[in-house]
């Protein structure tokens, strides 16, 4: 099952406009989150202003409230020296760290602030846009374009035959690795017509049974996987060669090596190897 959703964080976009109390600020020195209390047990920052420690932020979005407290995403620039005590960590380092509803938040930050970054100018006429405190857009003040922070959605399909899973390998994993099949979602498509597409195109197999499983905002850079399981209903394996570079099938009991425990992949493939092997559904 995908985590459950961020219970303590509430999404506003009008800043307070007096604080007394500290802010959790995700502050980022490009893809790095800046953490405190050294990198092997870090936590974010909570404080007043980042420039009171020497790191005045180059933009900063109010994020709204988390735990009942401000948060702020922020930019920094990053020829500034960090203060003793302070570190910059990879975004998917910081995910096993910290709890995951902190992790997904500072992804989700980091994802706004890209967003932020990327559409200071309008993309149709070139003016300089304005945040709206309203919703989290942009607005051209001249011809009223207005962007969004973007999700890109893409699939996972995990397919069953009997107690075998079908597995493959990108030509860009690391030497061992398996996980399920995936892709982006093209334009017009419903999920399920990019799960078969996908499937058909990668391994060029036939599924039936498609069935959700979970989703997982991916930061990397703004993806949200929805995963799913499906059952085999024809065709051989036929690796395609370009993205894929082989696939088949797998015992529950010869599982290769999988991707990170923070993917989804990870989670989907052991969750239903769990009730294949219990005698269950895949789709539990
Ligand atoms: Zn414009």
């Amino acid at each position: 099952m995908a985590d459950d959703p961020i219970p303590e964080y509430v999404p506003l976009y009008q800043p307070p406009e007096a604080r007394s109390e500290p802010a959790l600020w995700f502050a980022f020195r490009k893809s790095e989150i800046l953490v405190v209390g050294g990198a092997e047990r870090p936590d974010l920052p909570c404080c007043m202003g980042l420039d009171e420690h020497g790191l005045a932020p180059q933009r900063s979005q109010y994020l709204g409230l988390y735990g009942g407290r401000h948060c702020y995403a922020a930019a920094i620039d990053e020829s500034l020296p960090l203060p003793a005590g302070w570190a910059a960590l990879g975004l998917r380092d910081l995910f096993g760290l910290v709890e995951t509803t902190l992790a997904t938040l500072s992804g989700r930050a980091y994802q706004i602030l890209e967003w932020d970054r990327n559409h200071q100018f309008c993309s149709r006429c070139g003016t300089r846009t304005q945040l709206r405190n309203d919703e989290r857009s942009r607005s051209c003040p001249a011809c009223k374009y207005t962007t969004y922070p973007p999700v890109t959605p893409a699939i996972m399909i995990l397919v069953t035959h009997g107690r075998r899973l079908l597995l493959a390998r990108k030509t860009a994993f690391p030497p061992g690795r398996y996980s399920a099949l995936a892709g982006f979602v093209e334009p017009g498509e419903m999920l399920e017509d990019t799960v078969i597409r996908e499937t058909r195109e990668e391994v060029g197999v036939e599924i039936g049974n498609i069935r959700y499983f979970g989703s997982q905002p991916w930061p990397f850079p703004h993806s949200l996987m929805v995963a799913f399981t499906a059952d085999y209903a024809g065709g051989e394996i036929r690796p395609d060669g370009v993205e894929i570079e082989e696939a088949r099938w797998f015992e529950l009991e010869e599982l290769p090596k999988l991707p990170p425990s923070i993917s989804i992949s990870r989670r989907l493939i052991e969750t239903v190897a769990g009730r294949l092997a219990r005698g269950e559904p895949a789709s539990g």
